[in-house]
This record gives C-alpha cells, structure tokens and sequence, in this order.
C-alpha cells in the first residue's frame, strides 16, 4: 500500500522556462514534508522556449517527475485533462508553472481532503494581478458564474485546486472548460470547500490570457449551464421552447381571428396571422431539435461508454 502514490501534482507549462527549477524545488520541498508517496506531472502544452529540455532534465534525475508533451498548444483546459488522465494519485492537485500560487500552500489543501472534502478550491484573495484587465474582470465572472451555476465560489479560475480523483476523472474537459470543474463536480454531489490560497505577481514571463478571455468565460458558463441541466433529458429544454412558441402562436392566431370576426379586419392584410404561422414553425422546429439532441445524447453516452451516473461505493461485489 505504502508504494500507491497518493499525491499527484498537475502543472500546465507554456512558455515557463525561467521559473520551473524554483517551481521544481519547492514543490519538493513542500512534497517531501508530506510522508506519502507522489508523483509530478508536468504537461508542457507546445512551449516554444526552452521549458520542454529544462522538464527532460528534472525527468532525468527523479522518476517522479513526468512529463507529457503536446505536439502544439492546446490550451490549459486540455494540459490538465492530460494531466488529470494519467495522474495515479488518490488526490490530485493543480499548480500553474508561473509560480504564481504557492507550493506552500499544499498542505492546507491536503488537510480540508482529509477532512472529507472532495474538492478545494483556492481563493486568490490577494490576487496579485492588473486590476482592471484581470481581477475585475475576474470578479465579475465569478458573480455571474455563482449565479447561474448557483455554486457560490470566490475564485473559479483559481489555479490551486485539490482534488479527491474519483469525480475529477468522470468529468470530460473541453475548450476551455476547466474553470467550471468545480460546478461540474457540485453537480456529482461533491463537497466542496474554499480556503485563501497566496497569490504572487508574476516574476518571470508573461500572461497568456487577455481581457477578451472573461467574456468567452461568460459564453462558456451559458454551455454548462445547459449541460448540467438538460445533458440528460434535452428534450425538456427544446420542448419547452418548442411549446412556448406553439402557445404563442395559437394566442396570435386567436387575436387575428377575433379581429376579423369581430372587427371585420381582415386576414390578409393583418400581420398577426403571418407572425402565428412564423411561431407555429418555429415551436415544430424546436421540438424536433429536441428529438435530434435527445438522439445524440445517447449516441453520446454510448458512444464514450459512459454511465450517466458515478458510483461512491460498492458492497459485496
Ligand atoms: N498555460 C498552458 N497553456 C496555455 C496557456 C497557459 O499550459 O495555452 C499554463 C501556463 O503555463 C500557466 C497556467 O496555464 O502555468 C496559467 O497561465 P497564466 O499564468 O498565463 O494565466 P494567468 O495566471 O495570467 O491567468
Ligand atoms: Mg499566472
């Protein structure tokens, strides 16, 4: 048992040279004061500085350190899903390469797993970033997403998270979807907890994201917010789109008739009646997209092998 790995530490680099031998260090220093077995994987998304050679050497020396390299940049959702694939550890934390959140921090995060949480979001508190371009724009986001999602967190794009593995390795990331783990993991039923986390300002290079990020996050939060609540059955939601429409094409229709019979205005040359007709095909249409996405979405499911629901436990099995 004491040779399982318990710890897997996930860290997305591009373009991070002047910061990964400092980074490897304390991550060390804070692994080694952990008396569990870990490993650290480093997912080098196509970096086109030297960052690839300098993770081969520390591959080199310590074969706990892996590495994953991508043929080109994809994007930090798909370096952490590489990451989260092969992670072996019963937890599993995530760190950006920047050195901008603190290994130090790591214990904190393990003890709140301990205590039962299955996930452990840092919050920047004190986030070290240009106010305007980035922690504003930030907090909006967070507003909106802890709205709509209706997960209440501080800091979703916060990059210290903990993870127990089980849920995290049911979730399948897309584009840029890795700042909604944790309100897909709410939707498993995972407890989830927030502490401060230390935030530095960035000392070596640059970052990758710009102001226009914040609102592709505001677009993104309208899929998730779909797939959370119709993946499932999603005919409810086109189906009820498609009956909104048909009622308020009937209820048009109706006004038209009741000017014509009453008022003598005649059909032809009221609006009403084509704005009826107009409803009425959009209300067949939404329903059969709904019979469309309802087709896909098992296609989805069986096509992935994937239940539409996780496991906690077994007995007897
Ligand atoms: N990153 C990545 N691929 C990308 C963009 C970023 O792997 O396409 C990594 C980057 O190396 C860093 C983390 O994701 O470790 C966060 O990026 P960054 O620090 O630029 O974001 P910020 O902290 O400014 O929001
Ligand atoms: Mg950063």
């Amino acid at each position: 048992m004491a040779n399982e790995i318990y710890l897997s530490l996930v860290s997305p680099v591009c373009n991070e040279e002047p910061s990964l031998k400092e980074l490897y260090a304390k991550i060390k220093k804070a692994l080694g004061a952990i008396d569990k077995k870990s490993e650290i994987i480093f997912v080098d998304d196509g970096s086109s500085d030297n960052s690839f050679r300098l993770l081969r050497e520390l591959a080199a020396n310590d074969d706990g350190v892996k590495i994953v390299r991508f043929i080109r940049n994809y994007g930090q959702t798909a370096a952490l899903a590489a990451g989260f694939d092969l992670a072996q550890g019963e937890v599993i934390i995530q760190m950006d390469a920047d050195l901008q959140d603190d290994p130090e921090d790591i214990p904190r995060f393990l003890e709140k797993i301990n205590e039962g949480y299955d996930l452990v979001v840092g919050w920047r508190k004190n986030r070290q970033d240009r106010y305007l371009t980035k922690t504003l724009p930030s907090k909006i986001a967070n507003a909106i997403i802890s709205r709509i999602t209706k997960v209440k967190l501080h800091d979703y794009g916060s990059p210290m998270k903990a993870y127990r593995s089980g849920i995290l390795k049911n979730i399948s990331l897309y584009g840029e979807m890795h700042r909604f783990i944790p309100a897909y993991m709410a939707w498993h039923g995972a407890k989830i907890i927030e502490i401060e986390a230390t935030h530095h300002a960035r000392q070596f290079g640059q970052t990758k994201y710009t102001l226009w990020k914040t609102f592709k996050v505001i677009l993104d939060v309208i899929t998730v917010k779909f797939l959370l609540n119709y993946i499932n059955r999603p005919m409810h939601f086109f189906g009820g789109a498609g009956f909104f429409a048909l009622a308020a094409s009937f209820l048009t229709l109706a006004a038209a008739l009741i000017l014509k019979f009453g008022y003598q205005f005649n059909l032809n040359r009221n609006p009403l009646l084509l704005i009826s007709v107009f409803l009425a095909i959009v209300g067949v249409m939404f329903i059969l997209l709904g019979l469309l996405a309802e087709i896909l979405v098992r296609v989805y499911f069986a096509a992935q092998n994937k239940q539409s629901y996780i496991v906690k436990e077994k007995i007897n099995l």
